[in-house]
């Protein structure tokens, strides 16, 4: 079975004239999917008879993503869904949209790209879950095209993407980059380049092949500690690499492609967030031109607690008056578990 979410345009193509299609079928069937969000091939019914019953023939089949559960946070910018699998595993997809004035919103799709993590960073819920398993292309665009079908009832689109869910995407290489060309490609959902970021813990040699693969997409690396020996306690599987090689990898990442890399930065309370370490990271990063995105904590099983906000304006300011850019990134919907893993863990627990 192959599920048609996985296949490219140009295999499009090439199907079709395996079938003795004419090319504009290609061209209809990818409009249907990315439009449409058929569920089934029974239901495309522009296509002629004889090509749907020889794509079922041909093991050709459109998986499903369906929601089980949905929470929406007071204010009514955050929507978390819980979606199950074909295969029953559930993962998690958020939506976040930003309102400014009385404009379209920005409308921004987080996506899942394993079930579970074998990264387990000590402060985040999918970590404390363990590993299950990679997700497959397919998997990851139904996310984004379950929220697209959403927000299309209310006439608005996804205009980002963030790979910032469950999982570690580059950890699932092959089947992330694939998603990517899926969603951006103009004949498929051609979502801009320039709107999507991967966000790694920092898997190195995959960094360098994404820097080759000619996509101008984001990065944003999980940085968390100014030192290595505070990042091993938050991240355990750093590994052999070094806080330095991080920074390194931002540089030849700017390099390569031209965009700048943002560091993230979970800010702990009683952890990473002194004044001390804020310190010691803003000598770290003078002068490189990162990006630093301060995420404060959300509350998880592992005990870890948001800092209080004078504490994280503080630790802002240090950076800030040693020239390194940075923001505060308040994860909305702590209500709704909007922390990575959150959801999956509270509701599987009444499943
Ligand atoms: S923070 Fe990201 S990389 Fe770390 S365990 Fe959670 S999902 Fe995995």
């Amino acid at each position: 079975m192959t599920d048609l979410y996985r296949v490219l345009p140009e295999e499009v193509d090439k199907l079709v004239t395996s079938m003795e299609q004419p090319r504009y079928r290609a061209d209809q069937l990818l409009h249907m999917l990315y439009n449409e969000f058929p569920k089934d091939i029974s239901s495309m019914r522009q296509l002629p008879a004889e090509m749907r019953n020889a794509l079922s023939t041909a093991g050709y089949t459109i998986g499903s993503a369906d929601e089980v559960h949905r929470v929406v946070s007071e204010d009514g910018q955050t929507t978390k869904l819980l979606l199950k699998l074909g295969d029953g595993t559930l993962i998690e997809t958020v939506l976040m949209q930003y309102r400014k004035n009385k404009g379209r919103p920005r409308s921004t799709v987080c996506v899942s790209t394993q079930v579970g993590c074998q990264m387990g960073c000590t402060f985040c819920a999918t970590g404390q879950m363990g590993f299950e398993r990679n997700l497959k292309a397919e998997e990851i665009v139904a996310q984004v095209l379950h929220f697209a079908s959403v927000l299309r009832e209310r006439g608005e689109h996804v205009t980002n993407l963030v790979f910032m869910g469950m999982g570690e995407p580059l950890a699932n290489y092959t089947e992330t980059i694939r998603a990517v060309k899926l969603l951006t490609n103009a004949r498929a959902f051609g979502l801009g380049q320039r709107h999507i970021t991967i966000s790694t813990v920092g898997v190195m040699k995959e960094i360098d092949r994404l820097a080759d693969e000619d996509l101008q997409i984001g990065l944003a690396i999980s940085l968390h500690a100014p030192n290595d020996e505070l990042r091993r306690k938050l991240v355990p599987t750093a590994g052999p690499h070094s806080v330095g090689d991080l920074i390194s990898a931002t540089r030849s990442y700017f390099k390569k492609t031209g965009r700048r890399v943002t560091l993230e930065y979970a800010l702990i309370n009683g952890v990473n967030d002194s004044p001390e370490i804020a310190a010691e990271l803003a000598t770290l990063l003078k002068g490189n031109g990162a990006h630093v995105n301060l995420i404060p904590v959300n509350p998880t099983a592992g005990g870890f607690q948001r800092p209080r906000w004078k504490r994280i304006t503080e630790f802002e300011r240090i950076l800030r008056e040693s020239d390194v850019n940075c923001t505060v990134r308040v994860e909305k919907g702590s209500e709704i578990s909007a922390a990575c893993g959150q959801l999956r863990t509270d509701t599987a627990k009444n499943l």
